[in-house]
């Protein structure tokens, strides 16, 4: 009945996640509540580690996207589970410095890197930056250069593949900020300068299409593409690299509209396009990296609210306010994104009525549900929105100063704070 297999109901009728009952963890820790099931999530990350062991015979690494939900917590479980880490800023990096992240494990992406951000990242020895653009090639040649090191990139490559998503969320095209492009040349030109360079070494490729996608063949046309481009970089430059990443984006269950490839499939597939792309170029197979975030971390999230003021508008919609909204999950805001959700303390309850769910905030667009069925609905009750694991609490503002939640981790049903609540002296901490 719920969109989680991992989600169940106990005797009291209340709604459980990881053997813990979430009534009970309302009650302990307060709403509004992230709560993580850490077991599925190193599951999770088990079944990318072992399709690449399995299908590509270990000759790769899954990074976890960190921005999908980016903490000390998260750094540590993923290290624990031998992943490594993509990071996107300053401050993802250093949340994993300061948590003992394995710095040859982290990647280091995003389309505007500061010139701060870039020394952080060669000063303390990030094993690869994906370059996006010429300004940040010669930028980082120069910091590489400055620091005595050569520093292993990567390329961001648009490889010109549409993926179905929404636009907010494609990357592979041209028309896109971020990365060079493969069809103007402009991708075969800045590997061309950065060969030369005495600062960088290129390591090898990279691409990301989009996210929250659901077909297996826009990620093996994207493993074709970029296997052609490594073998036209040995052909015409004799350059080798090494290195194939993949990116993330692959799409997982919010409502039971969504239908989800297992995703080592993807790893099953992608491998075997690469291994025929690479004895038809001749060329060595490379080390393939993928970086799933959404599909690590989503479904093992859960957000429980506190119902509020119940609106009942006659013939036009009947409102459920809740303790938050769009200050911790801003995705209905940003995408109209669609969400499943269950009345946790009478979770076993058959759907009768339709309810759009509002958050607190001074929008009319914060919402976190629209025409949802659920169970009755009364004030007081405690409200599950499902699979809020991943760009939710790394979304999350202060808006209206309303401070964030906390988030707890459980586990084989015991549960531990990973997140503090922020309190309202936090909030005017940089007041002056
Ligand atoms: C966002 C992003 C990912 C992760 O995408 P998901 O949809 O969360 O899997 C991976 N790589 C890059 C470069 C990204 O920007």
């Amino acid at each position: 009945m719920f969109v989680s297999k991992d989600l169940s109901v106990n005797e009291k009728n209340h709604l459980v996640i990881g053997k813990n009952d979430t009534v009970e963890l309302a009650k302990e820790f307060g709403t509004p509540l992230y709560v993580i099931d850490e077991d599925l999530f190193r599951e999770n990350c088990r079944v990318y580690k072992n399709a690449m062991d399995k299908y590509y015979g270990g000759n790769g690494l899954v990074l976890y996207a960190n921005k999908a939900l980016c903490s000390k917590y998260t750094c540590r479980v993923v290290k624990e589970e031998g992943l490594g880490i993509d990071v996107v800023s300053g401050g993802e990096l250093y949340t994993a410095i300061k948590a003992d992240f394995p710095m040859d494990k982290v990647y280091f992406h995003g389309n505007n890197k500061t010139v701060d951000e870039i020394r952080m990242a060669v000063e303390n020895r990030v094993g690869t930056i994906i370059v996006d653009n010429i300004y940040e090639l010669e930028k980082l040649n120069e910091i590489a250069t400055e620091a005595g090191i050569v520093q292993n990139i990567m390329f961001r490559i648009k490889p010109g593949v549409d993926a179905h998503t929404h636009s907010f969320i494609q990357t592979g095209q041209i028309d896109s900020k971020f990365g060079v492009a493969l069809e103007n040349g402009e991708a075969f030109e800045i590997c061309k300068i950065a060969n030369e360079m005495s600062g960088v070494k290129v390591d090898g490729v990279h691409c990301h299409i989009g996210s929250q996608i659901f077909d297996i063949e826009p990620f093996n046309k994207a493993a074709q593409v970029m296997m052609d481009f490594i073998g036209d970089l040995k052909d015409k430059l004799g350059m080798e690299v090494g290195k194939l990443n993949l990116g993330g984006g692959y799409g997982i269950m919010y409502t039971e509209n969504d239908d989800p490839v297992p995703y080592d499939e993807y790893i099953q597939h992608v491998s075997e396009v690469v291994k025929e792309a690479a004895a038809r170029r001749n060329v060595k197979l490379p080390f393939i990296l993928m970086e799933p975030g959404r599909s690590l971390i989503a479904p093992a999230g859960i957000t429980l609210y506190t119902v509020g003021g119940i609106k009942d508008i006659k013939n036009v919609r009947k409102y459920v306010s809740v303790d938050g909204g769009m200050g911790d999950n801003p995705r209905y805001i940003l995408y109209e994104s669609e969400y499943a959700a269950a009345v946790a303390n009478k979770a076993g309850n058959e759907p009768c009525e339709k309810v759009t769910v509002a958050g607190k905030c001074c929008e009319s667009g914060d919402l976190l549900l629209k025409d949802v069925m659920l169970p009755e609905i009364e004030v007081g009750d405690t409200l599950a929105v499902l699979a809020t694991g991943a760009y939710n609490y790394s979304m999350a503002s202060n808006y209206n100063r309303i401070p964030r939640p906390a988030m707890v981790a459980v586990s084989n049903g015991e549960a531990k704070v990973v997140i503090k609540r922020e309190t309202y002296e936090d909030l005017i901490r940089n007041d002056l």
